[in-house]
């Protein structure tokens, strides 16, 4: 069943879709796209109040009951894997450390034929206690969301005086052979715009890869203005202020960030490499391999969805399995070209950043 959340009528959603071609198996949709990388939000609950996404008070969360629960998520993701051709598993949240069955959860995903790429988006408080159980659970790779060091803005950008909790988190993924760990940062214009360079430093001293994220309009209070967003032609700008950046050769595989190499000005070898997520100004959409789990169960074909395909409810009153694949490959066949930021006609979706994952 598609949910349409609360949205007026976008005549993209109300176009007559072509047939779906009988016989294929995947997560094909209609502009050609197959889906191959899953992203599965765990919770809607997070422990920081970021800025660019949430109200200093928080946001109403679903009550556990409505949310899928471990044996749900592993057959959901039984299914992705073996029958509709999804090759990486991202779990999200919110913040997905807050699930306390997180081990098993991953655990599970990692006993799976073929067995997927297992990555998990943290904001890593709490991370120090648990990075070694995770790894042993089968976990490949980390995101760590940190938009700086420093404490001062650490606590501006988060509300929350958590940031040696998170730099001890992502000591411990590295110790735990999560590496290299993914830092994921985004620049608020007056805010951490001035800190890029010395956020890059960070990462290449310790071996990490910074990915730089443009704000997108996902935010509780749809605050977000393009002309305030630092761009990625700005991201480049702050980083060559004190390193020299040259595009990575190796292919992007539908990856969102762009790669580069990072140089000193003076020359030598390279230092390590920096990504830019550029959803906005440079978006990524024709090369698209991503479908969404949200926390309720919902299929999101797209970070901008304005629709989702319920499988909870189906999957709780008995749906088979073929069921459930098929109404996912229905979900997907519908996704939207692009999120429709450059094309004027864009309308912010209701669901939140936190209630869908990164
Ligand atoms: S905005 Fe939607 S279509 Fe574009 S890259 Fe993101 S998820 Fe894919």
């Amino acid at each position: 069943m598609t949910v349409s959340l609360g949205m007026p009528a976008l005549p993209s959603t109300r176009e007559t879709l072509p047939p779906r071609p009988l016989g294929e198996d995947g997560l094909l949709d209609r502009f050609g796209r197959v889906a191959t990388d899953l992203r599965i939000s765990l919770t809607d609950r997070c422990n920081l109040r970021c800025t660019y996404c949430m109200p200093a008070e928080g946001l109403p969360t679903q009550p556990a009951n409505q949310l899928l629960q471990a044996d749900e998520i592993g057959r959901l993701t039984r299914i992705a894997v073996q029958e509709l051709g999804v090759r990486q598993v991202r779990f999200t949240g919110g913040e997905p450390l807050l699930r306390k069955d997180l081990v098993d959860i991953i655990a599970a995903c990692a006993a799976l034929e073929p067995r997927p790429e297992i990555s998990l988006t943290t904001n890593a408080i709490g991370l120090s206690s648990r990075a070694a159980a995770l790894a042993a659970a089968g976990l490949d790779r980390i995101n760590v969301s940190l938009d700086t060091v420093h404490a001062a803005t650490f606590l501006q950008v988060t509300r929350r005086p958590f940031l040696e909790r998170v730099l001890a988190g992502i000591d411990a993924a590295s110790a735990a052979g999560l590496t290299p760990v993914k830092i994921n940062a985004v620049l608020l214009r007056g805010v951490n715009d001035d800190q890029a360079a010395d956020l890059l430093a960070w990462s290449l001293e310790r071996g990490h890869q910074l990915r730089f994220i443009e704000q997108m309009p996902l935010d509780a209070d749809h605050a977000w203005e393009r002309d305030t967003m630092i761009t990625a032609a700005e991201i480049r700008g702050r980083i060559n202020e004190r390193f020299r950046l040259e595009p990575d050769e190796a292919p992007r595989d539908g990856a969102p960030a762009e790669l580069f190499k990072v140089f000193s000005p003076s020359g030598g070898p390279s230092l390590g490499l920096v990504g830019i997520i550029a959803s906005v100004s440079e978006a990524f959409c024709a090369d698209c391999r991503r479908t969404r789990l949200t926390a309720e169960g919902g299929v999101r074909s797209c970070l901008f969805s304005h629709t989702e395909t319920d499988l909870l409810g189906p999957l709780r009153s008995g749906a088979s399995d073929a069921e459930l694949a098929d109404l996912w490959r229905s979900a997907m066949w519908a996704k939207p070209a692009g999120h429709g930021l450059d094309t004027g006609d864009f309308v912010q979706p209701e669901r939140t950043m936190s209630a869908i994952g990164g």
